[in-house]
């Protein structure tokens, strides 16, 4: 790796060997920004989690590189990555703490800030109860905030009303993971993009979301001499299925029944991988019995809208691959079966041995850059290093090694993120702090949402931006950002990356890591028992590791300078893989569970709770574009990605558009039985079947979350964000798509499956060629 660093450099890299770099490295950048140094770092929007270089002039980040030696990137950014340096002396940044007085929202000092919140905490947990404050944090911290801030809420401020925004993302993947191999942790790696005959991305628009995940597929035929098929189960024809080798375009909400079909006609014609099954799976007898009595090929032929002769055909290529890999995102975490849905997609890879093998798992790509960290260390849905919280052996082993007392730490895990906006709604919780989380453009139902917060006694956002949450707060700790301080992210492959400081904080404002360290000082006696002579990140660091050590998020062997030796190390780290492990379960490696084996569970789909009706005759999904971050904080005021998709779209069907009199340009409003938004514009498009309509989330001008629904998974509590039904109206037909009740099943099922056979008609044409 060094040598490969030096090589591209040029320069002998002696000690501290990437802090800084001298700029004649890089050379051919524009002489007006030319950085006069560059500091080694990882990017930190998505999970995909690429490495790069932030150049630095006059102390600010004025251009970004990709890192030609990162393992992930191998010197490729996409536009966000590009762009980063951007972001961080936006006029959308606040520079002071802010506190509200007489209503207006006006700059503060720290003390000032720091003295209200925390008089104003103690008051409310005297009269209400420590539960009565609740926290909810973020994936984009670095992990070390995350530990120093998961600390300080469950063991200072004793609440465990605390989860974090990943809830609305990853928590699904969490769940299945857990209930399937009896531990939270992605089991692959995106080598195996790179060594699979067969890649199966299921509710997946990487090309959208994660683009750089496009150059592992890219590398698979020079490393393994042949293209592997790719398939996308999708409902919508997205950038990501274009590279397809099969499309399967389902109807939205059936890919747990899909996957159990599957399974069915594996099992039917014995495909299955009888020796895996035996020795390392669990509940095969029930399964068994559970799918092929349930699961037939003409009963999820019509569940899915898939001919049975494709589904056959789909089976066949999955089952028959020396190494299939299944990779996932929001498609399946955000439904109100996300949970289910993985342990299906696991149960496929397991009955056919694609586990622990190079090009053979199944593999949850995360979302934000910092997923994993809290995950791991986050102390929300668990006890650092994945315990749990109702065990009194993980609680006493947290307790020894955190110096802290075993009473402290609480026994069971509190209210899940939808669940806190329920009790501030009953009046339960009185207090909200908000962590890099922007709630008033990213969570569902935005009229429940916004009469809960109403509520509150107190609204804090510790945020870099100025979100829309923001602006209602009445106290806001202003955090510096990417580049401005430093710890490690860790990404969808378990890798563990370093990000460094490269310029000093903007303005007055404070990292996360020094705002919970500060902050901790108004609480009597809290500071010096939880964060005894802690000073920088890497105390939390430190802390960390031993709290990880025989963990499966083992830590224990990394040191920031190995992390940066190797281009990121993914854990388990220890001494008997001291430069990480790429992939888990593998044949030496047993599962979380009791007996080692990973279980097969009998999960069933469910249709749509909001299913079309005569009043609301269309399917709404929503979702991203490449070109914007979430709710748009960090992005919207950078020119280069904000103008090339500056507003919402509605992404209809022509026949649609035609019902309704409009064409691409024209403007819509959309309503659900929740709300209505108007004046969106319209983009037709063969990518959408008739029927449904896609709108992307970041916009707060468009609110889409106003007409999404607030229906969550019972086991991981994350949104179903993906399907509730709407009704589109146009100034020429002002009421709508219309269809008599008794027509409107028949007639959706009549249009879906006739679109279905078109996309599969080009796309298997293709793919048997
Ligand atoms: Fe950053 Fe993700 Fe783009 Fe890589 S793919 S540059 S991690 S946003």
């Amino acid at each position: 790796m060094i040598n490969k660093i030096k090589d591209f450099l040029g320069v002998d890299i002696k000690n501290d060997k990437y802090a800084l770099v001298d700029d004649k490295v890089f050379g051919k950048v524009a002489k007006q920004k030319a950085p006069t140094s560059w500091v080694r770092s990882t990017c930190g929007y998505c999970g995909v989690g690429c490495g790069l270089y932030i150049g630095v002039k006059d102390g600010k980040p004025t251009y970004t590189k990709g890192d030609p030696a990162h393992p992930v990137n191998k010197g490729t950014l996409c536009p966000k990555g590009l762009s980063e340096h951007e972001m961080v002396q936006s006029e959308n940044r606040y520079t002071k703490p802010m506190l509200r007085k007489n209503g207006q929202l006006l700059e503060s000092t720290w003390d000032e800030v720091f003295k209200t919140t925390s008089d104003k905490f103690k008051d409310i947990q005297k009269n209400h109860g420590n539960g009565a404050v609740a926290v909810v944090s973020t994936g984009q911290l670095l992990t070390e905030e995350f530990y120093t801030l998961g600390k300080f809420v469950q063991m200072g401020l004793k609440t465990n009303n605390y989860d974090g925004n990943t809830t609305l993302c990853m928590a699904s993947a969490v769940m299945g993971y857990k209930q399937t191999f009896g531990s939270d942790g992605p089991v692959g790696c995106y080598e195996d993009f790179s060594y699979a005959d067969t890649i199966m991305l299921i509710g997946a628009n990487i090309a959208d979301n994660h683009p750089i995940l496009k150059l592992h597929i890219a590398k698979n035929k020079k490393i393994t001499g042949k293209k592997p098929k790719i398939i996308v189960i999708d409902p919508r024809f997205s950038k990501t299925a274009k590279m397809a080798d099969m499309f399967v375009p389902i109807k939205p909400r059936s890919d747990l029944a899909l996957m159990n079909g599957l399974c069915h006609i594996i099992l039917e014609q014995g495909w299955e991988n009888e020796k895996f099954i035996n020795e390392r799976t669990t509940g095969y007898k029930e399964f068994r019995k559970h799918i092929m009595a349930n699961y037939s090929p003409a009963e999820v032929a019509i569940t899915t809208g898939i001919d049975v002769k494709d589904l056959y055909e789909l089976a066949r290529v999955y089952a028959k691959s020396s190494a299939a890999m299944s990779a996932w995102t929001m498609g399946v975490n955000q439904s109100s079966l996300g949970t289910d849905t993985v342990s299906a997609i696991c149960n496929l890879a397991l009955i056919t041995g694609n586990l622990g093998r190079k090009g053979a798992t199944a593999l949850s790509i995360t979302g934000q850059c910092n997923a994993m960290g809290t995950r791991e260390t986050g102390f929300t849905s668990s006890i650092p290093g994945y315990r749990n919280f109702a065990s009194s052996y993980d609680r006493e082993e947290y307790a020894t090694i955190a110096n802290v007392p075993v009473e402290d730490v609480p026994t069971a895990r509190g209210y899940s993120y939808p669940q806190i906006i329920d009790a501030i709604e009953t009046g339960e919780i009185k207090a909200l702090w908000l962590v890099a989380t922007n709630p008033l453009v990213s969570f569902p139902d935005q009229k429940k949402l916004r009469r809960a917060l109403n509520k509150l006694d107190l609204l804090v956002v510790q945020d870099a931006f100025k979100s829309e949450t923001a602006f209602k707060a009445d106290v806001v700790f202003s955090a510096s950002t990417w580049s401005e301080k430093e710890g490690t992210y860790t990404n969808s492959e378990r890798r563990c990356n370093r990000a460094r400081k490269a310029v000093e904080p903007l303005g007055e404002t404070k990292s996360d890591f020094d705002i919970v360290l500060e902050f901790s000082k108004y609480f009597e006696g809290v500071n010096e028992s939880l964060f005894p002579k802690w000073e920088k990140p890497i105390d939390a660091f430190n802390e960390w590791k031993k709290l990880s050590e025989g963990r499966l998020c083992d830590y224990s062997g990394m040191t920031y300078e190995l992390i940066e030796e190797l281009g990121g190390v993914q854990w388990p780290c220890n001494e008997a893989n001291p430069n990480g492990t790429p992939r888990l379960y593998s044949e030496d490696m047993p599962c979380r569970t009791e007996d080692g084996k990973a279980k097969l569970l009998s999960v069933d789909w469910l249709p749509m709770s909001e299913p079309q009706n005569s009043s609301f005759p269309l399917i709404l999904n929503t979702g991203r574009t490449v070109e914007q971050w979430h709710t748009r904080t960090k992005t919207k005021t950078i020119s280069i990605l904000n103008d090339l998709a500056p507003e919402a779209w509605i992404e209809i069907n022509p026949e649609d558009a035609k019902k309704l009199e409009v064409k691409s340009g024209d403007r819509l409003d959309i309503s659900s039985i929740r709300g209505k938004i108007k004046d969106i514009i319209v983009r037709e498009s063969q990518n959408v079947r008739e029927g449904n309509i896609f709108v992307p989330f970041h916009y707060n001008e468009q609110l889409i979350n106003t007409i999404t629904k607030a229906e969550f998974d019972p086991k991981s509590f994350e949104p179903n964000y993906k399907q509730c039904a709407v009704q589109l109206h146009s100034i020429k037909v002002p009421n709508g798509i219309t269809f008599k009740e008794e027509e409107i099943a028949g007639a959706l099922e009549h249009i879906v499956i006739k679109n279905e056979q078109s996309y599969n008609t080009t796309k298997q044409a293709s793919y048997t060629k």
